[in-house]
């Protein structure tokens, strides 16, 4: 759905990307790992078009995106059900069609509890969890995920991560997913781009297997040596 070839991205005198060459195909989970500040979330904002490159063309292959931002963007006068039910309006007419859906979502990403709070009344993490579950309820062709889960604590980042990847593996849904954490990656993806800091370029890329994958199998302690 998407494909960079030989993508040049400079800021004033600042080149962020460096010769850039990746593809995302149709159904996969693809996660993009890399430093902070070697450009990752600029690589997403060029994705949705918010950005313009300097060199090289980037093929997009899909109608409509779903975007989580680095830093959540939820509507402060909604109610966090509420945020997700507003998004839905268009597709779904029927309102309490509409909370099913949402519902679905927010629990999902454990917020059941949460549905009546306001944006201003959750953690960080928690708004970066809504937007997760208001990206998946509107399901676009593609989904850019920028470090949802970042300032979760471990443990329940599992438990997130293992919801995402059962829906995201039963809808067959296209994501891409940044993050610095080689673990969210590895649980997560079908390939994964290793990036090098400054200028980004394409260090490695990954094929995770389904031995990999699999939290309950014992190889996955081996991923303490990252
Ligand atoms: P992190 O993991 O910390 O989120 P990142 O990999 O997402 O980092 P980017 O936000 O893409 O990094 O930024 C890459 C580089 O580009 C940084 O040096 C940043 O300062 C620079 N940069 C990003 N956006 C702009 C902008 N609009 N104007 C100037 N420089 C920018
Ligand atoms: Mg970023």
């Amino acid at each position: 759905l998407v494909k960079f070839s030989g993508v040049h991205k400079r800021f004033g005198s600042l080149q962020v990307i460096k010769d850039l060459n990746f593809k995302v195909p149709e159904g996969e989970v693809v996660s993009f790992i890399g430093l902070s500040g070697c450009g990752k979330s600029t690589t997403l904002r060029i994705i949705a078009g918010l950005e313009e490159v300097n060199k090289g063309t980037v093929e997009r292959k899909f109608d409509n995106l779903g975007f989580i931002f680095q830093e959540p963007r939820l509507l402060p006068w909604k109610t966090v059900l509420d945020n997700i039910c507003f998004v839905l309006k268009d597709r779904i007419p029927n309102k309490v069609e509409r909370q099913e859906i949402a519902l679905h979502y927010l629990n999902l990403m454990e917020l059941t509890q949460f549905k009546d709070y306001y944006p201003a009344q959750l953690s960080g993490g928690m708004k970066s969890r809504v937007s997760v579950a208001r990206a998946l309820a509107i399901d676009p062709d593609i989904i850019l995920m920028d470090e949802p889960f970042s300032d979760i604590d471990f443990p329940l980042r599992l438990v997130l991560i293992d919801s995402l990847k059962d829906i995201l593996e039963k809808e067959s849904k296209t994501v891409i997913y940044v993050t610095h954490d080689i673990r969210d990656a590895l649980l997560l993806s079908d390939r994964i781009y290793v990036l090098t800091a400054r200028p980004m370029q394409l260090k490695e890329e990954l094929f995770i297997s389904e031995e990999v994958r699999d939290i309950n199998n014992p190889k996955f302690s081996e991923l303490e040596r990252y």
